[in-house]
């Protein structure tokens, strides 16, 4: 029997906690009242929700 996430190869993104994309609110309100948002995707992991758990990304730029 193996553990469920064994080969999972990446982790959950720390930064944006697995929501790699979230709508900013552009401040702007349309004339029906609504607010439009944009996209914006996690900077750390590329709007992938995951990062790799590599250790030289850890040192890297030392
Ligand atoms: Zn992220």
């Amino acid at each position: 029997m193996m553990p469920q996430h064994s080969h999972a190869p990446a982790r959950v993104c720390g930064h944006c906690d697995g929501f790699p994309t979230v709508h900013i609110a552009t401040g702007n309100r349309r004339s029906d009242g609504t607010r439009p948002t944009i996209p914006v995707d996690c900077p750390v992991c590329h709007g992938t929700g995951t990062i790799r758990t590599r250790r030289a990304l850890a040192t890297a730029g030392r």
